[in-house]
């Protein structure tokens, strides 16, 4: 039965008086969408070219500006990136400050080699998918604070040379900051590394922290250089993979806190722990005996501090450990 006119004209009406909960744009007419555009709709498959469309209505009023491209910005946020999306469509954008705050990327994130000549914002960021920024370079800071990588997260070789803030990320699979640079401050405070981490031969030029950061899986400093003050007070070391802290450059040992942690997976080889300030950690003994060869982790560890001067509560590191039994209930107070 046909509708009235007056009917179809008011409902017309009503459809495109609609608008997005987020912005102006019209809403989708789809129900996932839940009252949200094409570019804000939480839905993983979109028309792609609707889509860009929508995105370069962002970009490119920033064309041409006669402002300072420092003093401008593309807003992405609470922009939920379709399956299929290639992220190099904003290249654009990034020579401007790029704000991706709660955005989710539905497939994966290809940042790799881009040059983010601006501020590069993803705070509380959700990365279903791959993320990866190998190669890429932070100009005036990279804020990934709340983050959430739910795959691999790529930053093998990348450069930031402003402040990067990791602070409260959470890592699920593996983070891969291989050879990376952190010319000012690198902040992973509270952060999640539940995947194998990988920091070796990264160079952290300013304060680095790690304070209350959970690592569930094997981490590699390997090689790593700090040469500012570091942080790795109350990290939540884990239980049955190591973290490789071997041959690390500290510039400032005296500046490097290690306070109210277990080490009893950590490896020092070939670090200098001379000065490093240590604080209430306990190192757990293995059950293996003195003269045994390989050795123990502890044996090796407390060997490493022997050479380097380093004592236990004033006493005869040697004589306890001689003496003792080895077994893993028994830990070793550093204080
Ligand atoms: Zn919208």
């Amino acid at each position: 039965m046909k509708e009235p006119r007056s009917k179809a004209l008011t409902q017309g009406k009503d459809l495109h008086a609609q608008t997005c909960k987020r912005c102006q744009r019209p809403i989708l007419n789809d129900p996932q969408a839940q009252g949200h555009c094409i570019l804000h709709a939480p839905i993983p498959d979109k028309d792609l070219k609707k889509f860009q469309q929508s995105l370069d209505e962002i970009i490119q009023p920033t064309f041409g500006a006669k402002i300072k491209k420092e003093e401008t910005k593309c807003d992405f946020s609470c922009i939920h990136f379709p399956k299929g999306f290639n992220c190099r469509s904003l290249e654009k954008a990034f020579v401007h400050h790029c704000i991706f705050h709660e955005v989710t990327f539905y497939g994966e994130a290809f940042f790799q080699s881009v040059k983010f000549e601006g501020r590069a914002i993803f705070s509380n960021a959700v990365f279903s998918e791959a993320a990866l920024f190998d190669l890429a370079s932070f100009e005036q800071g990279a804020n990934f604070i709340g983050a959430t990588f739910t795959k691999a997260a790529g930053f093998m070789s990348a450069t930031f040379l402003s402040n990067a803030y990791f602070a409260s990320a959470t890592f699920s699979g593996i983070a891969n900051f291989e050879a990376a640079t952190f010319s000012s401050e690198a902040n992973f405070k509270r952060s999640t590394l539940m995947g194998m981490a990988r920091f070796m031969e990264t160079r952290f030029l300013g304060a680095t922290n790690f304070a209350e950061a959970n690592f569930s899986s094997a981490i590699n400093f390997n090689q790593a250089t700090f040469l500012e003050r570091a942080s790795f007070s109350q990290v939540k070391s884990p239980e049955s993979d190591e973290v490789n802290f071997t041959v690390v450059t500290l510039q400032k040992p005296q500046e490097v806190t290690f306070h109210h942690l277990n080490l009893s997976r950590w490896i020092f080889l070939g670090t200098n722990l001379r000065l490093i300030d240590f604080g209430d950690v306990t190192w757990a003994i293995t059950k293996r005996y003195w003269f045994s060869y390989p050795i123990s982790a502890l044996c090796d560890e407390t060997h490493n501090l022997v050479l380097r001067q380093l004592y236990l509560d004033g006493s005869s590191w040697l004589i306890s450990l001689l003496s003792s039994t080895f077994t893993t209930s028994q830990p070793i107070n550093f204080k």
